[in-house]
């Protein structure tokens, strides 16, 4: 009898170590992570620089508190709004905690214009955390069973649907902002269009809202640029990010932005862990790796290359209802509900996942090389196809 809570169904396999994108099982075999522990490990298992940069800091200084000046925060939040264009940064641990300071920071910009009950638009099928108010933001009925009431104060919309917005614009005079994906991760990986973004965009300022783009999952280099926003040519006024930031040191960080700038103040919010030495060493070397390294421009194209793979690999197979994503988040969307590929793909030494149901996503390590994408193509494609025609 395990004494852990009963909160995931685990796959039998634990893994030792790692290098890469390759992990080693407690049995002593490999396997190929084309997931990244969910869009986390950035660098791939064991970096080496990575890990030199990490133990430097752990010999040096883990944890301070932020009642005191910590540098390395202020060095992370200085590039990280240098690479956004953002203003300034308010560091967690997690993405559910990102998205709970940016829901703050739109209640607090909606009380500051006199606004008592303020709203925030989400998405049907986002996924934005399972904190209280976080699971409420999330259009996922899965996520919310059992734990009503719901936080009040989400309004929402179908994905992709602009017109949705408008029809809440008229209606609803308590709306302070909208919170939204620019890739749904957990939702599918379904991607908004350039013109959709930016199109938002106009409607927040038409209306005074905030704009808050939830980057946990796609940003951090992952969609081949910085962040998913940067396809656009938009900025938003809030945006959210963990997942990837520290290549698996937990840290989550909401940015903001022209009106969103400024609006806490000492004692509004705060976290003991969030923003400490190590966490932002974490951050600070994972971005300098992507810049040395030239990941972006990586990132971009084995994207392509693994799109392309599977294109060809799939072309006229009946089953396979859509190819989709960008840089490395892709979604390879069945017509049939697939969980059981994951186990299949696992025997065979691949690790994968399934998300909606019915989607293969595939968000492997940004240092992914050609050889081993390829690797990955020769297995999940043909796994897929015998999949569909059992
Ligand atoms: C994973 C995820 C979250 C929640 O992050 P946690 O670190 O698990 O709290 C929020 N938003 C998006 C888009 C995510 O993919």
């Amino acid at each position: 009898m395990s004494h852990l809570m009963n909160t995931y169904a685990r796959l039998p396999v634990a893994f030792s170590h790692g290098e890469g994108v390759w992990l080693w099982d407690t049995e002593g075999k490999r396997y190929l992570d084309a997931l990244s522990g969910i869009a986390v490990n950035t660098l791939g298992h064991a970096h080496p620089r990575f890990t030199a940069a990490l133990s430097e800091q752990i010999g040096r200084l883990i944890h301070c508190s932020n009642i005191y000046q910590v540098r390395e925060q202020e060095l992370l939040a200085d590039k990280l709004c240098g690479l956004s264009d953002m203003q300034e940064v308010f560091f967690c641990n997690s993405g559910c905690e990102a998205n709970e300071a940016a829901i703050k920071l739109a209640r607090m910009y909606g009380h500051q214009q006199g606004i008592e009950s303020p709203a925030v638009i989400v998405m049907e099928k986002a996924f934005h955390g399972r904190t209280l108010a976080t699971l409420s933001a999330t259009g996922n009925r899965k996520v919310q069973a059992g734990f009503e009431p719901l936080v009040k104060g989400f309004v929402r919309v179908p994905y992709d649907d602009l017109e949705a917005i408008r029809q809440v614009a008229q209606h609803n005079s308590n709306v302070v902002a909208v919170l939204v994906e620019p890739i749904q991760g957990e939702g599918g990986v379904r991607t908004l269009d350039i013109e959709y973004l930016q199109q938002l965009r106009q409607i927040c300022d038409e209306h005074n809202w905030l704009l808050m783009l939830d980057e946990v999952q796609c940003g951090m280099g992952r969609t081949g640029k910085w962040f998913a926003f940067q396809h656009t040519g938009i900025l938003p006024d809030v945006m959210t990010l963990a997942k990837g930031l520290g290549s698996g040191v937990p840290i989550g960080a909401c940015l903001a932005a022209g009106k969103a700038a400024g609006l806490f103040k000492p004692g509004n919010h705060g976290s003991t862990f969030g923003g400490n030495p190590l966490a932002c060493t974490a951050g600070l070397t994972t971005l300098n790796i992507i810049e040395q390294d030239k990941l972006l421009a990586h990132t971009e194209s084995l994207g392509q290359f693994i799109r392309q793979g599977i294109a060809t690999a799939l072309q006229g197979v009946s089953g396979v209802k859509e190819i989709r994503g960008q840089g490395l988040m892709l979604g390879i969307e069945l017509d049939r509900p697939c969980g059981d590929l994951v186990k299949l793909a696992l025997a065979q030494g691949l690790l994968t996942n399934v998300t909606a149901d019915n989607v293969i996503r595939l968000l492997p390590a940004l240092v992914m090389s050609q050889d081993e994408a390829q690797q990955l193509l020769d297995i999940l494609c043909p796994l897929i196809k015998e999949f569909l025609q059992s």
